[in-house]
């Protein structure tokens, strides 16, 4: 695997990959990589040439600094994990490389910046497409891979593809679980052993959500969800929404896609998980 720690050297060798006519296939993280991480690397592998995956805790897409403080960064782990699944390229920048000090940015992408997690984050979809500009503008992927893990993250990315018409597939991979339901998540190593057990409501809530559904009970529905994660000890439910998968708003009869969405604080950490219903 090649690593690259500047854009230069990472220009230079795609350069090359591209001349020879070989597809480039993208999967930006900000690593402490799990399963996830390597289902995404998986698709990339599967459907491209040459994969490419960056590791950059990208500070202008926390708006909490504790939480970009103590976010987990075991690159060697990382490194080795991503050798073993056959990843072609890894770009692992320091900060001064992505930033060049007082930059400012900002796109228009409406209402979906602010609903759900745009809520409860002030700013963080506009530090998470900033980076994701910078790094599609580095890579130049045919193909960039997303989790649905972070369902809204998808649906502003693919919005920033369409509006600024940028040369990309955005491909979105299902969410990779523990044995027990719990969402891989790089955040999950922060759980204590008895928020481990308490986090297990999330999933319980979202697949008894898909089980009941009936779209003349949504609301009774969701208040029912939101209950069960009210009730577990440790768990502090954020929001539990089911909504119109296009756009996020509730859902209601005429949704063709619907999606129920949660975020919740467990212990001292903050986890999301969702399940497609429709
Ligand atoms: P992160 O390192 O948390 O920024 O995540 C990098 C990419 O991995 C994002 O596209 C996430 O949606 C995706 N991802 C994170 N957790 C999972 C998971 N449990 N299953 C599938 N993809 C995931």
């Amino acid at each position: 695997m090649k690593i690259f720690t500047t854009k230069n050297e990472l220009r230079q060798y795609l350069q090359e990959v591209n001349k020879a006519g070989q597809t480039i296939g993208f999967v930006p993280t900000m690593g402490a990589l799990h399963l996830g991480h390597l289902s995404l690397l998986a698709q990339a592998r599967q459907q491209t040439d040459v994969t490419v995956c960056s590791i950059f805790v990208n500070p202008t897409q926390f708006n909490d600094p504790k939480d970009l403080e103590k976010y987990p960064r075991p690159i060697a782990a990382d490194i080795e994990k991503l050798q073993q699944a056959g990843c072609h390229v890894l770009f692992n920048p320091p900060v001064s490389e992505m930033y060049a000090g007082d930059e400012h940015w900002h796109l228009d992408i409406g209402e979906l910046e602010h609903l759900l997690e745009g809520k409860f984050r002030p700013g963080h979809y506009q530090g998470v497409m900033q980076v994701v500009y910078k790094l599609f503008d580095m890579v130049k992927p045919d193909k960039a891979f997303f989790g649905q893990k972070d369902y809204q993250q998808v649906m502003v990315i693919s919005r920033m593809v369409a509006l600024m018409n940028l040369p990309v597939e955005i491909v979105m991979c299902p969410i990779e679980r523990e044995a027990d339901g719990l969402a891989m998540s790089s955040r999950n190593i922060h759980l204590t052993t008895d928020d481990r057990q308490h986090a297990l409501i999330l999933s319980k809530a979202l697949y008894a959500t898909q089980s009941g559904f009936n779209i003349n009970r949504i609301s009774d529905i969701q208040h029912e969800a939101a209950a069960m994660i009210n009730a577990e000890p440790g768990t502090v439910l954020e929001y539990f929404e089911i909504a119109d998968g296009d756009t996020l708003h509730a859902a209601n009869q005429n949704s063709a896609k619907i999606v129920a969405l949660v975020a919740a604080k467990v212990g001292a950490t903050r986890l999301i998980d969702n399940v497609i219903i429709r």
